[in-house]
């Protein structure tokens, strides 16, 4: 089961997923050759403790509508169906359950997840179980970033990739405001994910 291939796992609140997730994971996939990305809808986020995060069935569902058309992606539930609040380090030990110890497992996060990795659980044995592909994003300061990877590698002895995506400043965070200002959110979500949000009235 499994033997020697290489799986993407894109963890996120996905509150709403948006194509800077979606562009992401495409060009991680074609870039470190992975043979699928799996999108994991955080349960119990235990970082955004700032705003209350919209109902798992909600995210779950707009995660699976945005990934549908790519054969490559697929969503899972297991952050979702687990109790309690997600930590990434049970996230990864479930997938080494799943897929065996032959399959290569790929973290791919933005840059802004990056740097603050050192405060997550269980770090050490996070970054022994995958490798962290790290997805440059506008707005934030590539030195930072850099001063972090080398913390990482003094420390823990571990690389991080860097990726240049493909430049798209969105966040759920603004698609979140516009919602509630009124405002459109066309083209900065797939189609069937605005209809999702307009049809359930989320960020309203
Ligand atoms: P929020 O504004 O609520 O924080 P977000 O847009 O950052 O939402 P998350 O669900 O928090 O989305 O992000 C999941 C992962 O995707 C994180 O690793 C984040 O860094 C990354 N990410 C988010 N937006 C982009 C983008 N436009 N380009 C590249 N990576 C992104
Ligand atoms: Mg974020």
């Amino acid at each position: 089961m499994g033997i020697g291939k290489r799986i993407g796992i894109m963890g996120g609140t996905f509150d709403p997923i948006h194509f800077g997730h979606l562009v992401t994971a495409e060009e991680a996939r074609i870039n470190f050759e992975l043979d699928k990305v799996i999108f994991v809808p955080t349960g119990k986020p235990p970082h955004k403790k700032d705003y209350e995060v919209t109902d798992s069935e909600h995210r779950y569902l707009m995660t699976a509508l945005a990934t549908n058309n790519n054969p490559f992606f697929e969503v899972s539930r297991i952050e979702i169906d687990r109790k309690g609040y997600s930590y990434t380090v049970d996230t990864l030990n479930q997938m080494v359950q799943i897929y065996g110890k032959d399959t290569s497992l790929f973290f791919i996060s933005g840059a802004d997840a990056v740097l603050d990795i050192l405060t997550w659980k269980n770090i050490k044995e996070v970054l022994d179980i995958c490798t962290f592909i790290a997805a440059t994003r506008p707005g934030y300061p590539i030195n930072k970033l850099k001063d972090k990877l080398e913390e990482i590698k003094r420390l823990y002895g571990k690389d991080v990739y860097l990726l240049e995506v493909t430049a798209i400043a969105i966040s759920s965070t603004d698609i979140r405001r516009k919602v509630k200002e009124g405002r459109s959110i066309k083209y900065l979500v797939p189609e069937g994910v605005e209809k999702y949000i307009l049809k359930n009235g989320l960020y309203r």
